[in-house]
């Protein structure tokens, strides 16, 4: 079917995105808001708009009832569920899909086979891509735990099976850690996932975070590079780049491949990412998971490939077949993304919504802002605090970090404290200049160099 209408089912500046993509292909757009969002954005950029709920997610964003019911009020062709919130919900992908209505991602059983990242695991071994040595599947008994862990080692991660956003993860340096958190870890999980369920994974150091960006139709499959997402504090990235500079191009080929052959495995629809860690000295990859949408850091491969890809992934989930073939995308240059946070970096990344006074947004060749702010705009204290993305692309990582200076430079967001400092502070360092950085890298940095120039600041003040 044509996709003539859209309800996007999700906020923020992800919302201005996907409207952005729809009106690009004359598709109508429906905006849903909590009550704490009427004045966002979205709304006001959209054709139509619909409260869904009270303020608290689980009562409009969260709600899929609310969403499925406002969506069907509004008569749209299809919903776009965003990142977060529903984006990864396999019963809200069946909801609409059972209400007559196109979700743009995969098929409900897609999200729920690889949502899960146990039975991810065992696609990725199945499909010959290789996986962080740990638990074959669910471990129910602390005695299975102790198990895999003799047989792995120390460090070892307790994962939730059902994990996301950098959350149900934790470190047991020895046996008597593993043995400490491994009740808690299930009782959390069943918490906040509403699934218990557990694995271990050896625990990768000096471990880079990379990921393939994939595009399937059901019958063709496709990669559109990778992107390094190494730069992460409490597991979230902060920073991402593509491509990943450092790896050497046998070692791109055949990452881009294995998530390609993942993608063929399950007869992926749509636009996905499979993460990896990677391993400089022994050249190694090892699948983590795979998200079933568009992901926070989708610009930076959009930069250096031309592909749009939530335009794709709305006229995939029309029917349409793919419009590029693996030969047609070439990659050129290098992109970096910001993360601009309504945290004070300077105050442990408290978060401090507020209203936006002056908003100055930087322009030119290469220069791209998504962002959900306007001057004026009171942003509610409810929701993650992602204002922006800051991102830019030159013919050279070099003469991408140059721009990207000149940008942080050129954007001014007054009214609230941001994470702008914390960017431009790591676009001057050295070791991020060079490329010299792992997961573990950017908290360790934030404890030293960056709170060694937040003293001195703090001093001269
Ligand atoms: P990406 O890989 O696209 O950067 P993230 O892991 O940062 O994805 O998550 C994207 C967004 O979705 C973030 O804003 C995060 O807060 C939210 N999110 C993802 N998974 C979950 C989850 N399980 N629970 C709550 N929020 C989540
Ligand atoms: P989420 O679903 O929350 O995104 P992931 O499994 O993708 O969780 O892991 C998030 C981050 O945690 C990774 O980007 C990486 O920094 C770290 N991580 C995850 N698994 C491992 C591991 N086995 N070894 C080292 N670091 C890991
Ligand atoms: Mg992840």
């Amino acid at each position: 079917m044509t996709i003539r209408s859209i309800l996007v089912a999700n906020r923020g500046e992800i919302a201005v995105r996907i409207i952005r993509a729809a009106r690009a292909l004359g598709i109508h757009t429906v905006q849903v808001h909590s009550a704490a969002d009427a004045d966002m954005l979205a709304v006001k950029l959209a054709d139509a708009a619909v409260d869904i709920g009270s303020p608290a997610p689980k009562k409009s964003y969260l709600n899929i009832a609310a969403v499925v019911d406002a969506a069907k009020a509004a008569g749209v062709d299809a919903v776009h569920p965003g990142y977060g919130f529903l984006s990864e919900n396999a019963d809200f992908a069946d909801a609409v899909e059972a209400a007559g209505m196109v979700f743009i991602g995969p098929k409900g059983d897609a999200i729920r086979l690889l949502g899960d990242k146990v039975a991810a695991r065992e696609v990725a071994a199945k499909a010959g891509v290789p996986t962080v040595p740990g638990s074959a599947g669910r471990l129910s008994t602390i005695e299975e735990a102790r198990a895999v862990a003799e047989r792995t080692g120390f460090p070892i991660m307790i994962k939730a099976a059902a994990g996301g956003g950098g959350r149900g993860i934790r470190i047991a340096a020895d046996l008597a850690d593993l043995e400490r958190h491994f009740p808690q870890a299930s009782a959390e999980a069943l918490a906040a996932f509403g699934d218990g369920g557990l694995y271990l994974e050896k625990v990768i150091t000096r471990a880079r975070h990379v990921e393939v960006q994939i595009l399937g139709d059901g019958q063709d499959f496709i990669h559109c590079f990778e992107r390094e997402c190494s730069l992460q504090r409490r597991r979230q990235k902060v920073w991402e780049e593509a491509p990943s500079f450092l790896l050497p191009a046998d070692v791109r080929a055949r990452l881009c491949e294995s998530a390609v052959a993942l993608a063929r495995a399950v007869g992926y629809r749509g636009a996905g990412t499979v993460e990896y860690l990677y391993d400089e000295a022994t050249r190694e990859f090892y699948f983590i998971e795979v998200n079933t949408r568009i992901q926070v850091e989708h610009p930076v491969t959009e930069m250096i490939t031309g592909i749009d890809l939530v335009e794709e992934m709305i006229r995939i989930a029309g029917g349409a077949p793919l419009s590029i073939r693996q030969a047609d995308v070439a990659a050129e240059g290098h992109a970096i993304e910001c993360r601009i946070n309504a945290e004070d970096p300077a105050r442990g990344f408290m978060p401090a919504p507020g209203t936006i006074t002056r908003l100055v947004v930087p322009e030119g060749e290469g220069i791209r802002f998504d962002t959900m702010l306007y001057e004026g705009y009171t942003i509610p204290p409810f929701y993650d605090s992602l204002v922006g993305k800051l991102v830019v692309w030159a013919e050279t990582r070099e003469a991408c970090l140059a721009r990207l200076k000149g940008a942080l430079e050129g954007l001014a967001i007054e009214g609230i404290p941001t994470t702008i400092p914390l960017h431009l502070a790591l676009a001057a360092d050295d070791s991020v200049r060079r490329g010299a950085f792992d997961t573990r890298f950017l908290e360790h940095w934030l404890e030293t160099e960056f709170a060694a120039r937040a003293g001195a600041t703090a001093e001269v003040a």
